[in-house]
């Protein structure tokens, strides 16, 4: 089977070190991992996720009388925080997600993409938004060159008018470059092809697959505002806070699905 994260992990590991702009970047400290999305259903093909920024400022969840306005109850106070992965010693900065089977069926025809470039094959939309995750990792280690609204979506805005012309003339002078072919071929085709061709496409999930490291709340001790108003306690947190190598598991993607791999003899009691 082929592992899609892990090709296109080998195939940053290229283009960083052929894109002066990008030549900060420490691929060690990233990860690239799957999400599981639809093809045919509106989505992010990828998405950058910074796990440097720092605590938020404390605060807390109110609820007020509807008539009379007055605090009826509150949250604890609270700070927002980043889990932490670690693979050995090495504490991971970004983790950049592929959404599949969409990323893979992704192509230029169509796309918004199409007017930054002239004719090119339509698997370069590919090449352009592995560029582009990669170009939201900030030289200045201060988080993503372009921050996510605070429901986790992309904002636009932030992507700055230089952003998408920066990233398709970075993917121009990659090419030009003259990288191995062998790098990045199985970006030409798209799913079906490969589970065809490979017998299947497996990649990095984490072990609380759907979901991923994803930035927490966590109660502090301070006074409270006022005593007479009830204390509503939050929610304990369900996803693990810190993660290691042991949290990675390799999945199989499918049209509808991913399921989890497991090694053969793995549950066997000998
Ligand atoms: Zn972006």
């Amino acid at each position: 089977m082929i592992n899609y994260t892990e090709r296109i992990a080998l195939l940053m590991q290229d283009v960083v070190s052929r894109t002066p702009r990008l030549s900060f970047i420490d691929l060690k400290e990233v990860i690239v991992f799957g999400r599981f999305g639809r093809s045919d259903a509106e989505g992010a093909f990828a998405t950058c996720h910074c796990l440097t920024l720092p605590e938020s400022e404390p605060g807390y969840f109110f609820w007020k009388d509807r008539e009379t306005g007055a605090l009826t109850r509150r949250s604890p106070w609270f700070v927002t925080k980043s889990p932490q992965v670690r693979i050995g010693a090495t504490r991971i900065k970004y983790l950049i997600s592929f959404v599949l089977p969409r990323f893979s069926d992704q192509t230029m025809i169509g796309s918004r993409k199409a007017d930054l470039y002239d004719s090119v094959e339509p698997w370069i939309a590919k090449l352009d938004t592995i560029v582009h995750e990669l170009y939201h990792i900030d030289p200045a280690d201060g988080g993503l060159r372009a921050v996510e609204n605070a429901d986790g979506t992309r904002s636009y805005r932030s992507h700055g008018p230089m952003f998408y012309e920066d990233v398709a003339q970075m993917v121009r002078e990659y090419l030009a470059t003259r990288p191995d072919p062998s790098l990045y071929d199985f970006l030409k085709h798209d799913f079906g092809t490969l589970s065809e061709r490979f017998g299947g496409v497996v990649g990095t999930t984490f072990s609380n697959f759907p979901s991923f490291p994803q930035r927490y709340m966590e109660t502090v001790d301070l006074p409270g505002v006022d005593p007479a108003v009830r204390i509503e306690p939050l929610k304990t947190p369900t996803q693990p806070v810190i993660y290691t190598e042991d949290n990675l598991h390799v999945r199989q993607f499918t049209d509808g699905s991913a399921r989890r791999l497991t090694r053969k003899g793995q549950h066997c009691a000998a």
